[in-house]
């Protein structure tokens, strides 16, 4: 069979590394001029040497992420272990003074608290609550798993219900998974279902560390794609129809628009892109797809450690803040420590959702990104789009990380490709789990 894939991001790579294993022939298409899963990777030129950075800096471990790391073992991507170290402090502009550190966690959630901050009460909430959540999150998302009942209590009612401290959730727990985890806004983590999220606290708080490729992303996003030959990069899908025999591309590259047939088309893009290239006839498709919403995410590279805890000894790998309104909150990473193999002297930093823009002088690059949000429609929507592809003659399918429930990591990209692949008789490595 002839496939084309469109898209480069992990689901994309996934699909047609899929498609290459089981024999089939496949084209990839990306409108970017790189593979998409790397697109926002860059080297930064410091201290005299040129450091390659992935954007974002994206993490993964087995339990949370079983099919990803399957895929990488197999794929031949290396990973290594990433030093957990999170900071907590109060979110203060630049005019201000830097802030102290509420609290400091050295490994996972051992909670290696710094002494002096268990003195201070907001602190002790902090520990205490984090305690509760972890001793009874396994009975919880049990009883929400065999309840009857459709309806998902999001997040912030959850919380409310269990009479979880305002110091836990707004100096703790909402700037961890707002700005690293989910990279939502606040508003779209009060809607999250509480079982996704329980979940993946239990399995991000055990004793095992969070990983990074050690070759960078652009080295794994080569490798998934390395035995598809066919790659059209600064190409934009313009139009995509079916009819019960094959499936129809219309592409857009350097100016001049063309044709092109295939058995079967992936569409691996971002649900909201795909809106823009279905044909008006995929009307059912259509509304699926504009079911999953999207929210902004911003990325700065930079050198400003303005946004660290005024004390050197409480800077972290992972470092919170969280504004004063309890509104949000942001997450600075010190690259230097994610990356120890880096030797610069210059502390360098990436800061996903700044509450601000850093020193000029200190901005090294921006980047612009999306994200899905979660609510209690998104799994209506996951299963409606599964159910489209149980249709007979189906032509057109759908992946990407907002198509698999849970929290739009790579996992679920994968996971969601790995399902179709499943589906059109791929061949699936026996180890992943779907
Ligand atoms: C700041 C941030 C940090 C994150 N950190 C982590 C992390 O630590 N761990 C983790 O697991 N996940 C993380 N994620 C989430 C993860 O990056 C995403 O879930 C994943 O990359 C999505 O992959 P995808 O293949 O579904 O979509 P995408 O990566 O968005 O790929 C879609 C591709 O389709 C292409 N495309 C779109 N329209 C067209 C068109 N018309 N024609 C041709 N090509 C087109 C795009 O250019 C793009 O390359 C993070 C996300 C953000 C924003």
């Amino acid at each position: 069979m002839h496939i084309a894939v469109i898209g480069t991001g992990i689901a994309g790579l996934t699909a047609s590394w899929l498609l290459n294993r089981s024999g089939h022939e496949v084209t990839l298409f990306e409108k970017q001029s790189t593979l998409g899963m790397a697109s926002h990777g860059m080297q930064i030129a410091i201290d005299e040497v040129s450091l390659p950075c992935d954007v974002p800096s994206r993490m993964f471990n087995p339990l949370l992420w079983p099919n990803l790391s399957k895929v990488y073992d197999i794929a031949g991507v290396e990973s290594t272990s990433v030093n957990p170290s999170k900071s907590f402090c109060p979110f203060r502009p630049q005019n201000e003074s830097r802030s102290k550190a509420w609290l400091k966690l050295n490994d996972s959630f051992q909670l290696s608290l710094l002494p002096q901050l268990l003195l201070q009460s907001s602190s002790r909430k902090i520990v205490k609550d984090i305690s509760k959540m972890m001793a009874t999150a396994g009975s919880e998302l049990e009883r929400i798993r065999s309840s009857d009942s459709n309806s998902v209590e999001g997040f912030k009612a959850y919380l409310e219900r269990y009479d979880y401290s305002n110091e836990f959730i707004y100096q703790f727990l909402y700037p961890a998974l707002a700005s690293t985890v989910c990279t939502c806004s606040y508003e779209s983590l009060d809607q999250y279902p509480t079982d996704i999220l329980l979940s993946a606290m239990q399995l991000l708080t055990g004793s095992t560390p969070l990983q990074r490729t050690v070759n960078g992303t652009q080295h794994t996003a080569d490798l998934l794609s390395a035995g598809v030959s066919r790659i059209n990069f600064n190409t934009t899908v313009a139009n995509v129809s079916s009819t019960n025999d094959k499936a129809m591309l219309e592409i857009e590259n350097q100016g001049s628009n063309s044709t092109h047939d295939f058995d079967h088309v992936i569409v691996a893009t971002q649900a909201n892109s795909a809106l823009a290239f279905l044909d008006p006839k995929m009307r059912i498709e259509k509304e699926i797809l504009a079911g999953f919403k999207y929210e902004d995410v911003s990325v700065v590279i930079h050198s400003d450690p303005h946004w660290m805890p005024a004390r050197k000894q409480d800077w972290a790998t992972f470092n919170f803040l969280s504004r004063h309104d309890n509104q949000a909150a942001m997450c600075s990473i010190w690259l230097n420590q994610f990356y120890p193999e880096w030797e610069t002297p210059t502390p360098l930093f990436q800061t996903i959702m700044p509450l601000e823009s850093p020193r000029p002088e200190t901005l090294l690059a921006t980047a612009k990104l999306q994200r899905p949000t979660v609510s209690a429609n998104t799994k209506i929507d996951i299963d409606r789009l599964r159910n489209l592809h149980e249709q007979p003659d189906r032509r057109v399918w759908f992946c990407g990380s907002y198509a698999s429930p849970g929290i739009p990591l790579l996992e679920s990209g994968v996971v969601s490709a790995l399902r179709l692949g499943k589906q059109l008789g791929f061949k699936i490595p026996n180890a992943c789990e779907i």
